[in-house]
C-alpha cells in the first residue's frame, strides 16, 4: 500500500502532513512511503530526514500521488478546471485523501471528491469524545496557536510583560484579555501567565469558569444564567441571544480600557465568528495596546483586523495573521501527523500491511465525507448535526 505526502501548495502553508516520525511509523508497518521533495524544508524537515526513516522521495507532485492509494494533506487539494493545475486530478479513483478539508464550508469541493471516486476523512470533523482527543487536529493546532498569539503580541506591545523592579522605577505588569477560553485561549492564558501578565478571560461555556480561574486568571462573568445553555452536545459553543450580546457588549466594553493585550479566539462552528470587540470599544482602548484576532479566518472577532495584515486603528495595533499554527510550522506539524497516525492505527491491518477501516467507528463514521462516489456525512447531506 502506497502512502503519499505531497507538498502543501496553498499560499503560506508552511505545514506538511507527515513528519519523520510518522513515516518511521508507517514504513515499520510495511506500507511504502512517498514524499515529496522539498515538502517539509517549510517546516525545518529535510528530504534526508525523510529518507533516512525510509521514505522515497518524488522529484514532483505528480509522482508523488500517481498510484497513492492514501494521501495526506494540511490543507484541502486545489480544484482547478484546468486539469493541469488541480491536485485532485493527479490523484487514482479509489485513493483515500485525509487532512483538514473544511468540509462544511467546501461543499463544491465535496462533491468533486465524490465525483472522483475519491473517499475523504475530514479531520476537523472528529467527534468530540475522549478517546479521539489524540486524533483532534484541532485541538494540536489551537493549542500552538494560543501560545504563539502572546508572543506575537509581545512583539508588538512596545512594553513589557512581567512586572520588573528596576533601580529606574517598577514596570506594572501588561494586562492580558482572552475572549473565548476553549483550546487556544487557554494556552493563551497560561503562556501570558508564564510572561508575567496579569490575565483576565471570558467565555461562554459554564466549564470554562474553573478552568481559566485554575490557571491564575480572573474570569470575566456575562450572564451566568444564559451561559447555562450555551453549549452544544458536542462541546461547541453556541450563537448567542441579542440580549446575552448586549450584556457582554457592555462587560466587555469598560474592562477593554483597561486591558493592553487582547486575544480572541471565539468560533462557533458552522457559522461566522461572533463580533466581540467592536469599532467603539477600540476607540476607547489605551494607545498601543494590542489586539490579536484568533479568529480572522472564520470573519474575525474584531471588524476591524485584516486577514493576513497587521493594522493601526485608532492607535490600536490589530494582528490578523493568517494560519497561526504555520507560524510553528515544526511543532504544528509533527502533531498534525501525530494526530492522522493515531486516527489511522486502529485500523491498520499490521499481518496483510493495510488500512481496513472500521467504517462503524465513531471517528471514522464522524470525519468520513465521500466514499464510493457519495457524499455520506450527515452534517453535509442534512441528516445530521
Ligand atoms: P472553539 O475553537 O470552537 O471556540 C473557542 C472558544 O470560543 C470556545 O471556548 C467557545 O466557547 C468560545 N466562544 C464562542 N462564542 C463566544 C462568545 N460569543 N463569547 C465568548 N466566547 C465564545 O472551541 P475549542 O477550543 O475547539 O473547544 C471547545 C471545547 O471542546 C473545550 O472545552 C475543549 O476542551 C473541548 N474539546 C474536547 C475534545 C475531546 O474531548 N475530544 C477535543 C477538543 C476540544
Amino acid at each position: 500500500m502506497k502512502i503519499a505526502i505531497p507538498k502543501e501548495r496553498r499560499p503560506g502553508e508552511t505545514r506538511i502532513a507527515g513528519s519523520p516520525d510518522l513515516v518511521k511509523k508507517l514504513v515499520g508497518f510495511g506500507f511504502e512511503v512517498i514524499v515529496e521533495k522539498g515538502a517539509g524544508v517549510a517546516a525545518s524537515m529535510t528530504d534526508a530526514a525523510f529518507k533516512e526513516v525510509g521514505a522515497n522521495i518524488a522529484k514532483d507532485e505528480a509522482s508523488t500521488l500517481a498510484d497513492a492509494d492514501v494521501v495526506l494533506k494540511v490543507q484541502r487539494p486545489i480544484l482547478e478546471e484546468d486539469e493541469t493545475k488541480s491536485e485532485l486530478a493527479l490523484m487514482k479513483r479509489g485513493a483515500i485523501l485525509i487532512g483538514h478539508l473544511g468540509a462544511l464550508y467546501n461543499r463544491d469541493d465535496v462533491r468533486a471528491y465524490a465525483e472522483a471516486g475519491i473517499t475523504t476523512f475530514a479531520m476537523e470533523l472528529m467527534p468530540r469524545i475522549s478517546r479521539a482527543q489524540s486524533m483532534d487536529i484541532l485541538s494540536s493546532q489551537s493549542n500552538l496557536a494560543g501560545y504563539r498569539a502572546v508572543l506575537d503580541a509581545s512583539v508588538e506591545f512596545s512594553s513589557a510583560f512581567p512586572m520588573m523592579m528596576t533601580a529606574a522605577g517598577t514596570i506594572a505588569p501588561a494586562k492580558v484579555f482572552v475572549m473565548g477560553a476553549g483550546v487556544a485561549g487557554l494556552q493563551a492564558i497560561a503562556t501570558a501567565r508564564r510572561l508575567g501578565a496579569v490575565v483576565t478571560a471570558t467565555d461562554v461555556r459554564p466549564a470554562t469558569r474553573e478552568q481559566v480561574e485554575s490557571l491564575g486568571a480572573k474570569f470575566l462573568q456575562v450572564d451566568a444564567e444564559a451561559m447555562k445553555e450555551a453549549e452544544t452536545e458536542g462541546g461547541y459553543a453556541k450563537e448567542m441571544t441579542e440580549d446575552f450580546r448586549n450584556k457582554q457588549r457592555a462587560a466587555v466594553h469598560e474592562h477593554l480600557k483597561k486591558q493592553d493585550i487582547v486575544i480572541t479566539t471565539a468560533l462557533i462552528p458552522g457559522r461566522p465568528a461572533p463580533e466581540l470587540v467592536t469599532e467603539d470599544m477600540v476607540k476607547d482602548m489605551k494607545p498601543g495596546s494590542v489586539i490579536v484576532d484568533l479568529a480572522v479566518e472564520a470573519g474575525g472577532n474584531c471588524p476591524l483586523s485584516q486577514l493576513g495584515k497587521v493594522v493601526i486603528k485608532h492607535g490600536v495595533k490589530i494582528v490578523g495573521h493568517a494560519n497561526m499554527p504555520g507560524r510553528l510550522a515544526t511543532d504544528a506539524s509533527t502533531l498534525f501527523a501525530k494526530n492522522i497516525l493515531n486516527f489511522l492505527n486502529p485500523h491498520i491491518d499490521k499481518e496483510n500491511k493495510t488500512i481496513n477501516f472500521d467504517w462503524d467507528d465513531e471517528t471514522v463514521k464522524g470525519t468520513l465525507v465521500t466514499r464510493d462516489g457519495q457524499v455520506v456525512n450527515p452534517a453535509l447531506t442534512g441528516e445530521g448535526a
